[in-house]
């Protein structure tokens, strides 16, 4: 269901969900990803080069050895949106986040939109009250494995399993009503490693179609036309609340939830 290029796009593939987010990882408020130097305020790690660095290589080997029977992204077939509208998702990567992962759920409450949360457990351990959060206000959960390896489809069977089952203890700790559906592969589309692991945790793929590459933080309006420009029904897109500075996705948020709804979009959540 790759439906445009940005989700095609090598840069996608890669995982600019995580180049980043290795870091994410680390601490938690974090570091940096990509971005080239530039780490901004709360995040202070280094480390940015190489993220890069690594972010072109897995593009790379992305393309090569992910799906290239499909080429593309692997994502539920979205519910119609109430009222005739076009359905997208909204999903937000590498959180919780004390700081950006509120001020979101804020944005969204304001405007009465539901998002899936991809979460990385070492992050639902430490802020477990927000993993809470997202789940009393109605938002949806994602597995986004435990440690965020990027490199996870070298693992063996187990650790992937490992990875999974570890998050899913850690949020259900967290929120124990709480039901995850979905699972997404840090920095990539699943993989053919990981896939069937996911399969047998009862798992469904997440991964997205439009890349907002929100993490190399473009201002604000560049998020909010980049989506307004590769939009189309069905789109899951992809946004980042952890991993690093993500002030400006959460500027970008009100104004891509208003100019979705004024072109005809729903936010809606995926059924598994
Ligand atoms: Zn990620």
């Amino acid at each position: 269901m790759s439906n445009n290029t940005s989700a095609d796009g090598d840069d996608a593939a890669s995982g600019s969900d995580d180049a980043i987010s290795s870091d994410a990882q680390t601490d938690d408020d974090d570091s940096d990803d990509s971005g080239g130097g530039s780490s901004g305020s709360d995040d202070g790690d280094g480390g940015d080069g190489a993220d890069e660095d690594r972010h072109g290589t897995e593009s790379g080997s992305g393309d090569g050895g992910g799906f290239p029977d499909t080429g593309g992204a692997e994502v539920p077939e979205l519910p119609a949106g109430p009222g005739g509208s076009s359905p997208v998702t909204l999903t937000f990567d590498d959180g919780p986040h004390p700081t950006y992962t509120p001020q979101i759920l804020d944005m969204l409450a304001a405007h009465e939109a539901k998002a899936v949360f991809c979460v990385v457990g070492e992050q639902v351990r430490r802020h477990p009250e927000l993993v809470r959060r997202v789940v009393d206000e109605g938002h949806a959960l994602c597995n986004h494995s435990y440690s965020h390896d990027a490199e996870l489809k070298t693992r063996s069977v187990e650790t992937i399993e490992q990875e999974i089952s570890d998050t899913a203890a850690a949020i259900a700790e967290a929120a124990p009503d709480a039901d995850v559906a979905f699972f997404r592969q840090p920095a990539m589309y699943v993989t053919p490693e990981v896939a069937p692991v996911v399969e047998d945790a009862g798992l469904t793929v997440l991964d997205w179609t439009l890349d907002t590459r929100d993490w190399k933080r473009p201002d604000a309006s560049t998020i909010v036309a980049d989506i307004l420009d590769q939009v189309q029904p069905g789109d899951v897109i992809l946004l980042h609340d952890g991993g690093g500075d993500r002030s400006n996705t959460v500027k970008a948020l009100a104004q891509v939830l208003i100019a979705l709804r004024a072109a005809g979009y729903e936010p809606v959540l995926p059924t598994a």
